[in-house]
């Protein structure tokens, strides 16, 4: 029996395992996807900027900072975008780079290991997992028992009677 046991135990932290890397990499292509799409975003506005110029250039006119400028913003903030998604693909791993050096370092890890410099907190990413089923089975478990308890009364009534 204790063989057996241990054969289950295993099986099942197996199954934990790998569930947990399958939920992990579900999470990482989502991540990367979206890098793309801002990667994406960013070549397609160079791109604008180019035709802007190209334009104002081709008419002889001055190219207006103003045209430009919004589609340099843009490119600024998917920047931005990609680095909190790459920090969040680092999580999934456990890990995260050094603010300074670069260094590959533990998630919890407040100073570098390497050039000992003070880290930022990451905060963790969360796998959801839909809260509104959970709290509906609950609610379906509390409605059992209430019934079970009231077929224990009837029966115990019942048993009174005779
Ligand atoms: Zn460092």
């Amino acid at each position: 029996m204790e063989f057996l046991n241990k054969l289950g135990k295993k099986a099942s932290e197996t199954y934990q395992v790998t569930k947990e890397k399958a939920v992990n990499l579900s999470e990482e292509l989502k991540l990367r996807g979206k890098i793309s799409e801002y990667k994406e975003e960013i070549v397609k506005n160079y791109k604008d900027i180019g035709e802007i110029v190209y334009n104002e250039i081709k008419n002889n006119n001055d190219v207006s900072k103003e045209a430009v400028t919004s589609k340099c913003e843009e490119i600024d903030k998917a920047n931005d975008e990609i680095s909190k998604l790459e920090v969040q693909l680092l999580a999934l791993k456990k890990v995260k780079k050094c603010i300074n050096c670069g260094a590959e370092l533990d998630i919890d890890a407040e100073f570098c290991s390497k050039c000992g410099n003070k880290q930022p907190v990451v905060e963790k990413v969360e796998v959801k997992e839909e809260p509104s089923d959970t709290k509906e089975a609950e609610v379906v478990e509390v409605n059992n028992v209430e019934e079970n308890k009231e077929e224990n009364k009837q029966a115990e009534d019942e048993g009174k009677d005779n």
